[in-house]
């Protein structure tokens, strides 16, 4: 890992480690022909934990002559450095600025990410307006469920891919790379592009062309991504994805995403185990998340749960299934789900009575939540989340009271077991959608509606939580909102607003600023539609037909069922054209009983105690203890070496550090001691795998077999050596400075330095830890020796502060290394 230059505004960042970019499986490819930027609209741990990204990532770079690399947005202690020092936003990669690129593709998935995506842009050095971008500047495209309705952001963006992903953007490489070669002028070029199925271009199309959806036809023929980047930050969803179905017919009216991403199609059992396997020996990973819409439909959960934990066992692999619905869960999944960790249980009943779950056609009933969250806690699960919604359609005062009297109903079930939380979001009426016409309720109403709760849900071991209203009305404005969103987006953008969905970061009266300055009234944008008027998204075809949307939003006024075309006859959505876009099951062939992996004993016998001798140089300073531990440990579960657990419901490896050393030091010398099965073969092979699975800047030195009864690393820890170099440009006459300052030092019996830590200020007496600090005037090095102790020890940063006399500011820009641990 080499330094880089913006390596200096590391250590100011709150979390280094989000800029970093070389992660194992990242790529560095260094071909020139089309360059496409991943840019994802959030912070790093949010756009590391979707997997469509993932997935593009993996489809642009095995195209020979693409490349592509990735970018977050910057949290605002990254964006003013960066701002500060006139710097461009860069790749993480390469660190090649947003301009530099020939695609920046970013990724909508929430609408709350858009000011983002502008702020992105502009730290990019690229021009906001699609209008003012000429030939030189990066073609900026745009995907994810946002642009099923494009309206907002067209002012913005040059062009929208409509739908899923993994075919278009090969043909937009391909179209670029011919452009390119030809030198074909920026208009011509998103001409060709508009060609394309799927993509829409406002220059282009206008708003009265119709852009139908594309679609995957059969998942089974793609297995990206292949070899996932392992984040070295930890990510909001820390895991292998595996996507086993896309797509869900279930028909809930309020829900987008099983709308647009009908049909529904599985992947085969067979393949998903494969890809499993594979993931899991590329990433060190030790949880598999099944996702889909709805993970308990997916036809052969049972088999796949069971074989992948008869497999993977061994590793304490823990399964996660993160979209279940109430009815789905099954006690033999619950059984299965337990045997490792026992991950979070979310359930997701929506609306408080049967009656409102009808009208929403949600389908499943109080007894069916019930009876499941009884299984769960018996299963000795701890808590349950349970997600419901106000403000849908037709609600009353009695589904209000349902909410509470189902929570009642639930506590019981739980009886004392464990903590029941209760999330309630506003309903946010989405494009596409049976109830895409309807209301959403308004500030006033959703404060009543959270006050109505505040004061009826007092059990003690009932937890409630929001989703910020306020939030959900600025989602909802720009869900079904039209061009001049637009301009409200980019004055809100000016006056300061960013990562508007973290409630942290929400500035929610500039907003409101904006919409005064602009004459924007918010319940325009929340009212009830006509069904015969003109509809922002109208020009985007996503396949479900407006006559079936006209006909559900009919029947959830009549409270009446439509039933799931998986189960019982199509209902005529429009989607399917029962050829090649049709509805898809895994291969019942595939569910044959599988043997389990040989099982690796556990026998305390055969355990032995594996000392390991490690470095950390250049950027991988910049990680923390427990990132840098996590990836030692990911490292370890790709080798071969068999690691043993504890043993519990949260099982770990038994691994111990010597020491925690700090963000921003080098280190070439730390120690960690691991109890695995004895190691069959040459501990120098077991060297050479694991330091292909590190990420770069740690290597691991030795290994070598230490005696069961050695005492812990850290009862036996003595003192550090650590060495610095000081600035190119310090004169003679402040090296004699400092070498009085250091002869002073060492004849002093005490000294005492005052600094500030959690706020408070403290005095610390460091001169009896330091055991030696000698300076080498011709190689203007310094080489110190601390003694660590349980009473504690003298940090480098001090002594270079407080000892040698530097400021704060010129200490964070010197080096300082690790050079070696000492043992009693
Ligand atoms: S067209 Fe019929 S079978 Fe296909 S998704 Fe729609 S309702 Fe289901």
């Amino acid at each position: 890992m080499t330094d880089h230059k913006f390596d200096g505004l590391l250590l100011n960042a709150e979390k280094p480690s989000r800029y970093l970019g070389s992660e194992v499986n990242a790529f560095h490819k260094d071909t020139r022909e089309v360059s496409f930027l991943l840019a994802f609209p959030d912070t790093y741990e949010v756009g590391m934990s979707h997997l469509g990204l993932q997935i593009l990532y993996s489809v642009l770079n095995e195209i020979p002559y693409a490349k592509a690399e990735r970018c977050f947005a910057p949290w605002p202690d990254r964006e003013s450095q960066l701002r500060l020092r006139k710097l461009p936003l860069t790749s993480l990669e390469s660190q090649t600025p947003l301009i530099n690129f020939d695609i920046v593709g970013f990724s909508l998935q929430y609408e709350l990410s858009y000011t983002n995506v502008l702020n992105m842009l502009e730290l990019g050095g690229i021009p906001l307006a699609r209008a003012e971008r000429k030939d030189n500047h990066p073609l900026i495209i745009a995907g994810g469920p946002c642009c099923f309705n494009p309206a907002p952001l067209a002012g913005f963006i040059d062009a929208f891919v409509i739908g899923e992903g993994e075919e278009i953007v090969s043909e937009i490489v391909a179209v670029l790379r011919t452009g390119k070669k030809k030198k074909i002028p920026r208009h011509d070029l998103l001409e060709q592009l508009a060609q394309i199925s799927g993509i829409y271009v406002p220059a282009v199309h206008g708003k009265n062309q119709l852009i139908k959806k594309r679609i995957v036809a059969d998942l089974n023929l793609w297995s990206h991504p292949i070899n996932p980047v392992v984040p070295l930050m930890q990510t909001v969803h820390d895991r292998i994805i595996l996507e086993i179905a896309r797509g869900c017919t279930r028909g809930c009216r309020f829900c987008q995403a099983g709308m647009i991403w009908r049909p529904y199609r599985e992947r085969n059992a067979s393949l998903l185990m494969q890809m499993a396997e594979k993931l899991l020996s590329v990433t060190g990973h030790d949880e598999i998340s099944l996702l889909s819409l709805s993970s308990g439909d997916y036809s052969c959960l049972e088999f796949l749960i069971k074989t992948l934990m008869k497999q993977h066992y061994s590793k304490r692999v823990a399964l996660a299934l993160p979209s279940l619905r109430v009815e789905s869960l099954t006690g033999i999944l619950i059984e299965e789900i337990k045997k490792t960790r026992k991950t979070s249980f979310t359930l997701a009943p929506e609306a408080g009575t049967d009656k409102m779950r009808r009208i929403i056609n949600k389908g499943n009933t109080a007894e069916d939540l019930i009876s499941i969250v009884d299984k769960v806690f018996a299963a000795a699960w701890k808590s349950i989340k349970l997600y419901f919604m106000l403000g849908l359609p037709y609600e009353t005062q009695e589904d209000l009271e349902g909410i509470i009297e189902l929570n009642h109903q639930v506590l019981k079930a739980a009886r004392k077991r464990g903590q029941v939380t209760i999330s309630l979001s506003t309903f946010v009426p989405k494009p596409h959608t049976p109830f895409q016409w309807e209301k959403q309720i308004s500030l006033e109403e959703t404060y009543i509606k959270q006050d109505f709760f505040r004061r009826r849900a007092k059990d003690r071991n009932l937890k409630l939580k929001w989703h910020d209203a306020k939030m959900s009305l600025l989602e909802g404005m720009f869900s079904r909102g039209d061009e001049r969103l637009g301009e409200l987006l980019e004055k809100a953008f000016r006056k300061g607003c960013r990562f508007d969905g973290w409630t942290e970061l929400l500035r929610f009266e500039l907003w409101q600023e904006a919409m005064d300055e602009l004459g924007i009234n918010p319940e325009e944008y929340l009212r009830e539609r006509e069904t015969n008027e003109n509809l922002p998204w109208d020009n985007i075809d996503c396949g479900v037909s407006r006559q079936f949307l006209l006909q559900e939003r009919k029947k959830s006024a009549e409270t009446t069922a439509t039933e799931d075309c998986r189960f019982a006859n199509c209902q005529n959505c429009g989607v399917c054209d029962f050829s090649t876009i049709k509805n898809i099951f895994a291969k019942a062939e595939e569910t044959q009983e599988i043997a389990p992996s040989p099982p690796t004993a556990d026998f305390a016998a055969h355990e032995k105690v594996y000392r390991f001798t490690f470095n950390k140089l250049g950027r991988a300073r910049f990680l923390s203890h427990l990132e840098l531990s996590t990836a030692l440990i990911r490292a370890l579960r790709r080798s071969s070496i068999s690691l043993v657990y504890s043993i519990g419901f949260h099982p770990h490896p038994k691994i111990s550090f010597a020491t925690a050393t700090p963000v921003g030091m080098e280190s070439r010398e730390e120690y960690m001691d691991i109890t695995a099965l004895e190691y069959p073969a040459d501990l120098n092979l077991l060297k050479s795998e694991i330091n292909s699975a590190l990420p770069q800047g740690i290597e691991v030195i030795e290994i070598k077999t230490i005696p069961p009864d050695t005492k812990p690393l850290s009862q036996t820890l003595y003192a550090f050596i650590y060495e610095l170099y000081l600035p190119a440009n310090i004169d003679e006459n402040q090296l004699n400075i400092i070498k009085e300052s250091i002869e002073k030092f060492l004849a002093s019996a005490s000294f005492k330095i005052q600094r500030i830590s959690k706020g408070k200020t403290v005095i610390k007496e460091i001169r009896p830890f330091v055991q030696g600090l000698t300076l080498d005037a011709n190689k203007k090095r310094i080489e110190a020796t601390v003694r660590h102790t349980q009473e504690g020890s003298a940090r480098p940063f001090d002594i270079i502060v407080h000892v040698l006399g530097f400021s704060k500011e010129e200490a964070k820009q010197i080096h300082f290394t690790k050079i070696k641990t000492l043992f009693f």
